[in-house]
């Protein structure tokens, strides 16, 4: 049950801290054609390589381009799932017995893991958001856990891919060369994101960086870049938009003058509607969080996710400016 008034504004003064870590861009703008083909020619080449599983389809995505064609990677949950409180079938149980390798976001996301995998005998599984720094999450009935949405910062999933590189290497030592390679390259075009994106914003004046979401999946991404979180639930889970939470948000936005409002792909987006009709502000779309898209979809890499937000977000900010 959700009690609370569903909204935070999440303070950027760590922001200094982590723009200290991040690196100066020196990637030309990202390409995402390689793992395009990486994903779609598994067919006849899954003979002798080891098999890798994820939890869900990100995952999966930055753990293939890590891989390149040396290891087999799937996903366990299908592409727009529900991946908070999913329940493994038991086909999933008998895919995952042969895995030699389970990856997992861990921070809580996936409620389902700890007993799917004491279903399972023998299976290493490693954690991909270790060294991130985790926020907590303000109210309801996770506070004070971690938010687990740690993938959603393009710094953040620098850590992943390097943990999915350690992940390899430890797995198959003999393409240790290759792991690195492919996640070096892949680094590199997360730095360009991350450089688009600051650049981005910083043409939003800091009193206008608001990201209005439903689910309060960009913490992460609001911390890394000096914006303040508004949302109508902290994390997908029974109650969603009741009315309580669409009151908080369109108390907040008229407070704020907040001129455009975001929702999220695997939810509805029925409540934030309500907002912008509420309210007069601008419904800026519904962003990718959760999943990655099918191929014919607008983001069917992680790449491609977080550039399309990073796009749907500035273009929305932006937008608004001449509003105020
Ligand atoms: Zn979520």
């Amino acid at each position: 049950m959700f009690c609370g008034r569903g909204i935070v504004l999440a303070s950027s003064i760590v922001l200094g801290l982590w723009l200290a870590g991040c690196s100066a861009p020196e990637a030309t703008s990202p390409s995402t054609s390689e793992n395009t083909e990486a994903t779609a020619d598994r067919g006849a080449e899954t003979e002798g390589k080891k098999k890798v599983l994820t939890t869900f389809t990100v995952l999966a995505d930055i753990a293939q381009n890590v891989a390149g064609d040396k290891l087999v990677v799937e996903s366990i949950t299908r592409i727009g799932a529900e991946i908070h409180g999913y329940e493994p079938t038991p086909s999933d149980i008998t895919k995952a017995q042969d895995a030699d390798l389970i990856l997992y976001n861990g921070m809580g996301l996936e409620r389902w893991f700890e007993q799917f995998l004491g279903n399972l005998e023998d299976v290493p599984s490693v954690v991909l958001t270790e060294g991130i720094e985790p926020i907590p999450i303000a109210e309801g009935p996770y506070a004070d856990k971690p938010n687990p949405h740690a993938w959603m910062s393009p710094k953040n999933a620098i850590v992943y891919a390097n943990n999915i590189r350690q992940a390899f290497i430890e797995l198959d030592p003999e393409n240790a060369e290759t792991y690195n390679a492919n996640a070096e390259a892949y680094i590199e075009k997360l730095r360009a994101i991350d450089a688009q994106l600051e650049a981005d914003l910083e043409r939003v004046p800091e009193n206008q960086r608001y990201l209005v979401s439903c689910e309060g999946a960009f913490s992460y991404l609001a911390r890394d870049y000096d914006m303040k979180e508004i949302y109508m639930w902290p994390i997908n889970a029974e109650q969603q938009f009741t009315p309580k939470q669409v009151q908080g948000v369109i108390e907040a936005v008229k407070a704020n003058d907040v001129p455009t409002i975001f929702c999220e792909t695997t939810v509805s987006d029925e409540g934030q509607k309500q907002v912008a009709q509420s309210t007069g502000a601008r419904f800026g779309g519904n962003l990718y969080v959760d999943s990655l898209s099918t191929e014919d979809g607008p983001v069917p890499t992680f790449l491609d996710l977080l550039e399309y937000d990073a796009r749907i977000i500035s273009n929305g900010l932006l937008a608004g400016i001449g509003d105020n």
